[in-house]
């Protein structure tokens, strides 16, 4: 049974919890039965969904790991209207709420990335020349790690994006879905691969390190860059009480993300492959959260992030942004 109401701005439907089983209402072609980590088919429904085109997606944890997903996994003719040609202007989870676009707001970012590039890849792998981008989008990231000093490859899912960073930094990507494209040619062929919100986009996460991990050179290291909003305070205090109430919270995006990770499953996907894991935390400061919305939600995520940023500089711990540093298994 499910009824809607409507608290201060934020979308809430109530669910009688003792019917919630997540195949009552989720279950479809594409439904995540089993765990994309562990292959577990016991899920527990979590306080959050979306909803798009009518169609609900569900919140989904994995009671043995802990991976988060949405269930139903959009299909392959949803995830193309996800990602039509207007993702960069207009669809990229609610930066156009912001003003932004994707193109203006990565210009805006050089200096910081190449700041990253220094502190976080080069201080780790001092010795690497090559550097290959999985999900390069417009080139920023490449243009940077050239400034850098890298030889840099990449591979790019939207032939828009891909022909736009040949155009404006000259960089010859690979086109195509990551996921499937041959990729034999680099094999083993790349001192660093890196990629930034990728793996939450895409529906067999497990099955793209493996692929990740094919690419990086004897001795080197895969840097991946992901969201970690369920490492957060408040989303770990709100998680259970709203799941308490039988409530769940309609997020304002498009279901763009397939997965959440935490610091335990990030680690867990990466270690499979790789000899050794690292991960960073790191929280936005209060003024630099993307508030999607001003539903009572997302204000008390900003007034609760007065008390996590200070703390996650500290501890390292319950940070919004994750980075993985994995090391190849040769790597010294
Ligand atoms: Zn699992």
């Amino acid at each position: 049974m499910r009824c809607l109401v409507r608290a201060e701005g934020v979308r809430i439907d109530r669910h009688d919890i003792q019917s919630g089983d997540a195949s009552e209402s989720c279950r479809a072609e594409d439904s995540l039965v089993v765990c994309n980590l562990c292959q577990s088919n016991e899920l527990r429904r979590l306080p959050y969904h979306y909803l798009w085109e009518e169609k609900r997606f569900q919140g989904m944890k994995c009671r043995r790991c802990g991976l988060i997903a949405v269930d139903p996994l959009p299909s392959d003719a949803e995830l193309e209207r996800l990602y039509s040609h207007d993702y960069f202007d207009t669809g990229l989870h609610g930066l156009d709420q912001a003003g932004v676009d994707y193109e203006t707001l990565a210009d805006r970012r050089l200096d910081s990335t190449r700041r990253f590039i220094r502190q976080v890849i080069r201080s780790r792998h001092a010795a690497a020349t090559g550097l290959f981008e999985v999900g390069a989008a417009m080139g920023h990231f490449l243009q940077a790690a050239q400034l850098e000093g890298y030889r840099c490859g990449g591979i790019e899912f939207s032939p828009t994006a891909a022909e736009r960073a040949r155009e404006k930094f000259g960089l010859d990507l690979i086109t195509g879905n990551f996921e499937e494209l041959d990729l034999s040619g680099q094999h083993e062929q790349w001192d660093v691969v890196y990629n930034g919100d990728l793996l939450e986009h895409l529906r067999d996460p497990a099955a793209a390190v493996e692929r990740l991990a094919g690419l990086v050179a004897p001795g080197g290291i895969c840097v991946t860059r992901l969201p970690g909003t369920f490492n957060l305070l408040s989303t770990r205090l709100a998680t259970p009480l709203l799941g308490a109430l039988g409530r769940s919270m309609q997020l304002p995006d498009k279901p763009y993300h397939l997965y959440e990770f935490t610091t335990g499953t990030a680690h867990r996907l990466f270690s499979r492959h790789f000899r050794s894991v690292e991960i960073i935390n790191e929280a936005n400061p209060p003024g630099k959260l993307n508030l999607k919305t001003r539903s009572a939600g997302y204000v008390a995520k900003y007034i609760m992030q007065y008390v996590n940023y200070p703390l996650t500089r500290w501890t390292h711990r319950f940070g919004d942004r994750m980075t993985v540093i994995a090391r190849n298994r040769s790597f010294r």
